[in-house]
């Protein structure tokens, strides 16, 4: 193995939407900051993502730190945004702030929804309930057969497309490194701290602080320590991405039902999501799921019918035991994680960032954080967590 000097304060492990965040946070504070990915940044899991920033409309029972998590992260999205137009120079990173209406066709479906009503109403989350008269005259593309809508204004999107090449440039504007195809073996440890990274081509990277970022992958690192090991499972989501060739109009807010979502970009493209599987690696597409996506979709949105496929694909969500991402300092010293966002690593993006980069310059962790706390799983047995 072969020995080098410094190279970095801080050594991230994985360009995804995780990782370029804090990078570039962590640049910002001056820190020497180096981003390694095994293939060109962005094109792990964050390049599938549909971008939909929904704490609101992804509220789920039990997991009330996750919602705290993902509104500070919304509330910090317009900043967020702004200041990365800024410091990367793109003209947009295709930030959609039209909102959110979940949408019910018939009786039990609406039944269904006013129970998701009362729920985040007990939260005292910001929703109207609109007849479908009233959200048909909002959305006019939306089926005459539509019974029972919410409105959830504060639920917005980004293009992550846009997003994450504008998060790369930021990080070498702000004096950070990029390097791409380099693929990590594993962390550097001794004498119960980091010392770098090993490289796959068995070099080693020395580095005071290393960041796991690597999304999905981040348990196929070695070297990791067990006391502080998340157990990251994949749950691969199918999606489609299409266009209208009328250009934009067909929709402005996203429009959800259950587990399928269709996002506008805003500019004639639309996002169609997502299933939910636990298959594994596998990243298949089925023509199942396919025919199952357009259905449900064309059956809120008729018009979803002319609109043209131009890409449909799989890609993996990083899901935890418990569904909550890995944040924070580990056992070790020098061990930072970043890990385990699951269906919400965009979203929760500005906040990991801040959080991270905070950790990272030896800020104590906020309150909030302490249930994402890396060593959480080491007294876990059951490993269940579903979306
Ligand atoms: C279908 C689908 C729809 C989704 N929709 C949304 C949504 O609407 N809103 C939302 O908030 N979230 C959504 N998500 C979830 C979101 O995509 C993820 O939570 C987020 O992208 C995770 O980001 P990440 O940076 O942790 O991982 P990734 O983007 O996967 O980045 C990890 C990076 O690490 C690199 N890497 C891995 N191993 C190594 C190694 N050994 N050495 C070097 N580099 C390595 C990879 O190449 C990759 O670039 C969706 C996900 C899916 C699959």
């Amino acid at each position: 193995m072969s020995e080098q000097s410094v190279t970095a304060d801080v050594v991230v492990i994985g360009g995804g939407a995780v990782g370029l965040s804090i990078a570039w946070r962590a640049a910002q504070r001056g820190v020497g900051v180096l981003v390694l990915d095994r293939g060109p940044v962005g094109q792990g899991t964050s390049h599938y993502a549909a971008g939909m920033l929904a704490p609101v409309a992804e509220v789920t029972p039990g997991e009330e730190p996750l919602l705290e998590l993902g509104l500070r992260s919304a509330r910090l999205y317009p900043r967020f945004v702004a200041e990365l137009v800024e410091a990367s120079g793109v003209d947009s990173v295709g930030h959609t702030t039209a909102g959110t209406l979940l949408v019910a066709r018939d009786a039990d479906e609406a039944e269904a929804l006013e129970r998701e009503l009362a729920l985040r109403q007990r939260l005292g989350l910001p929703v109207e309930r609109l007849r479908a008269s009233e959200a048909r005259r909002r959305e006019p593309s939306l089926a005459p057969a539509l019974r029972l809508a919410l409105d959830v204004p504060g639920d917005h999107a980004v293009d992550p497309r846009m997003m994450l090449p504008a998060l790369a440039a930021a990080v070498t504007r702000a004096g950070g490194e990029v390097r791409e195809h380099t693929p990590v073996a594993g962390v550097a440890l001794t004498g119960g701290r980091v010392q770098g990274v090993v490289l796959e081509d068995g070099s080693t990277l020395r580095a005071g602080q290393v960041v796991v970022a690597a999304g999905v992958w981040s348990p196929q690192l070695s070297g990791l320590p067990e006391a502080d090991r998340v157990p990251v499972r994949p749950v691969k989501g199918q999606i489609m991405r299409l266009h209208d060739p009328a250009g934009p109009g067909l929709l402005q807010r996203v429009i959800r039902m259950g587990p399928t979502y269709i996002t506008p970009r805003g500019d004639g493209r639309y996002v169609l999501g997502a299933t939910s599987e636990e298959r594994g690696f596998d990243t298949t597409v089925t023509a199942g799921a396919g025919f199952e996506l357009l259905r449900d979709a064309s059956e809120l949105v008729p018009g979803i019918s002319e609109l043209v496929i131009d890409e449909f694909a799989a890609g993996l969500r990083p899901g935890t035991p418990d569904n909550l991402p890995a944040l924070g300092p580990g056992s070790v010293q020098g061990l930072y994680w970043a890990t385990g966002h699951r269906r919400g690593g965009i979203l929760l993006t500005p906040v990991t960032a801040e959080l991270v980069a905070g950790a990272l310059a030896g800020e104590p962790l906020p309150e909030y954080a302490a249930a994402f706390a890396p060593g959480r799983f080491a007294a876990m047995t059951v490993e269940s967590g579903r979306e």
